[in-house]
């Protein structure tokens, strides 16, 4: 116990000589996927080390009424759920977060996320064979994060995402009601926790906001209309008008990098206009989501990171690797 402790302070030590004084804010994609399978607490703890200002949580809702920590709604493309409950798809041919009580859930093998029909969404990525990575609920990550930072004397943050609340309210769930009550267990609905919550719907934000009488700080996510993500016309919320609406209600949006960027002969060459806008109207831009193995185009990490921290660039980013991110801001 005591050689992991030295081992976790060495890592510790390493990733705080890295840090930047520069006021940007990296967010820990989905807790470490790009070395260990994502949201899985191997991957926090692993996030953890690496000292990111935020570690994500996407949160769905199982049977039984237990936020977990999962990207989808689905079950296939991260765990073994089609040999270990065969039975049990959907007539979509889906296995559904929510057709299966957390005992159930904890049954399950996390492995690294494959598509549709089965190959690996990155290849290079962990290559374990007998891993033994699991589900587990919002509050063993919030409480796994809460303990480390109080023994290392760190402060990283959550970055909570409400994930399809619409769905879960055509099912009979609402799901911001159950995330609140966790993060209300572990003191972190005050106005200055550390903290943001995300979501796609813009009306799920406002509600959080009007009906829930939420302080603490929110991110409007900006998708492409056509992903069926949720109703919000996300088009609308990038003009002025829709900026300004915005500002209204939360602290900061969520942009997918390609809509930060504008292409110059298929080249990222600068940052798209709205962007000036958004920050005239004092949203925080956090875009999502940095890939080592996987850039956006032709150009490389040092010349995208270069663009997205420019004097009136954004104001942090989601990202896959953290170390590398990090590295670039110490210089
Ligand atoms: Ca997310």
């Amino acid at each position: 116990m005591v050689l992991v402790r030295h081992f976790f302070y060495f890592i510790i030590c390493q990733c705080v000589c890295t840090t930047s004084a520069y006021a940007f804010d990296i967010i820990a994609h989905r807790g470490a996927p790009g070395y260990l399978p994502e949201h899985t607490l191997a991957s926090t703890t692993l996030a953890f080390t690496q000292l990111p200002d935020y570690i994500e949580q996407d949160v769905v809702i199982s049977k039984d009424g237990v936020a977990v920590v999962l990207h989808d709604i689905h079950l296939e493309t991260v765990t073994n759920v089609e040999e270990v409950y065969p039975e049990r798809a959907r007539s979509d041919g889906r296995w559904y977060v929510l057709d299966f009580t957390y005992d159930e859930l904890k049954r399950l093998q996390v492995h690294e996320r494959t598509d549709d029909v089965g190959n690996r969404v990155f290849s290079q990525r962990y290559q374990g064979k007998h891993g033994d990575f699991h589900i587990a609920p919002l509050s063993t990550h919030i409480e796994l994060i809460q303990q480390l930072n109080h023994t290392f004397y760190a402060q990283v943050g959550f970055y909570v995402e409400i994930k399809s609340p619409a769905w879960h309210r055509a099912q009979g769930v609402d799901i911001s009601a159950t995330v609140l009550d966790v993060l209300h267990q572990h003191n972190l609905t005050a106005e200055n926790a550390k903290l943001y919550v995300q979501c796609f719907d813009f009306m799920e934000l406002k509600r959080l906001r009007e009906s829930f009488h939420f302080k603490g700080k929110l991110i409007q996510l900006i998708g492409e209309n056509h992903w069926g993500e949720s109703t919000t016309d996300f088009d609308y919320l990038l003009t002025k008008p829709g900026l300004d609406e915005l500002a209204r209600y939360v602290d900061g949006i969520g942009p997918w990098l390609p809509q930060v960027i504008d292409k110059e002969n298929n080249r990222p060459a600068a940052l798209q206009k709205w962007v000036a806008y958004a920050k005239q109207v004092k949203l925080l831009i956090h875009p999502y989501t940095f890939r080592m193995d996987a850039l956006p185009g032709d150009i490389t990490a040092e010349e995208l990171l270069t663009l997205l921290t420019e004097p009136n660039g954004v104001d942090g980013l989601f990202t896959d690797q953290v170390p590398p991110v990090k590295q670039y801001l110490s210089h």
